[in-house]
C-alpha cells in the first residue's frame, strides 16, 4: 500500500510537467503552419454540429446577418477574431475600426488566412472572402477603408468568435 502511494506521488510529479506542456501547446502554440492553412475541403454539413442555425446560414449558405445585430460591433478589447467554424485566426483587434456600416470592420485580414473571389449575386460585382481553411463565408472587402490599406473588410459577426488576448486560442477544429 505504501509503495503504491509512493508510485502515485511519483507519477504525479513526473506527469505534471507533461500535462502543463500539453496545455501550453494547446493554448498558446496552436501553430498555424502552411500545412493547416490548406483548404480542408470538407462538406459544409461537417460544420453544422458546431454552429447555431443562424451562423451556419451565414457561413455556408451565403446569408448576411442584419446590420447592427452583432455584439462584436461594440468589441474594443485586445484579442483575436477567429473563424466561428474552424477557429482559424482571421483578424487581430488592432485591424478593427469603426466603419459605421453596422458590421464588424477591419482594414486588413491576417495575410493568407482568407481567400477572395468575385461575387455578382446582387447585380454588382463585389469581392467576397472566405476562411481559407473551412471555406466559410465571412464577408466582403471594399476599397473605401481607412489607411494604411484603404480596405474595408466587412465581416458578419456570426462568422467570427472573439478571443481575448489574455486567453489561449482554442485548437483548430477539423
Ligand atoms: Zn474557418
Amino acid at each position: 500500500m505504501k509503495r503504491r502511494k509512493i508510485l502515485q506521488t511519483l507519477s504525479v510529479i513526473v506527469l505534471l510537467p507533461i500535462a502543463s506542456l500539453k496545455n501550453f501547446s494547446r493554448g498558446f502554440a496552436n501553430p498555424v503552419t502552411p500545412e493547416n492553412l490548406k483548404p480542408l475541403n470538407k462538406p459544409p454539413k461537417t460544420w453544422r454540429k458546431y454552429l447555431s442555425p443562424e451562423a451556419y446560414q451565414v457561413l455556408f449558405e451565403q446569408q448576411t446577418e442584419d446590420a447592427n445585430s452583432s455584439e462584436l460591433n461594440q468589441e474594443h478589447r485586445e484579442g483575436t477574431y477567429i473563424c466561428a467554424a474552424c477557429y482559424l485566426p482571421l483578424f487581430q483587434s488592432i485591424y478593427k475600426y469603426e466603419s459605421g456600416s453596422g458590421w464588424p470592420s477591419f482594414f486588413q485580414s491576417i495575410p493568407s488566412h482568407v481567400s477572395t473571389q468575385l461575387d455578382d449575386s446582387i447585380g454588382i460585382i463585389r469581392t467576397e472572402y472566405h476562411c481559407i481553411r473551412c471555406g466559410g463565408h465571412q464577408g466582403h472587402v471594399f476599397k473605401d477603408g481607412p489607411p494604411p490599406t484603404g480596405e474595408r473588410w466587412c465581416n458578419n459577426g456570426l462568422s467570427l468568435k472573439f478571443i481575448l488576448k489574455t486567453e489561449p486560442l482554442p485548437l483548430l477544429r477539423s
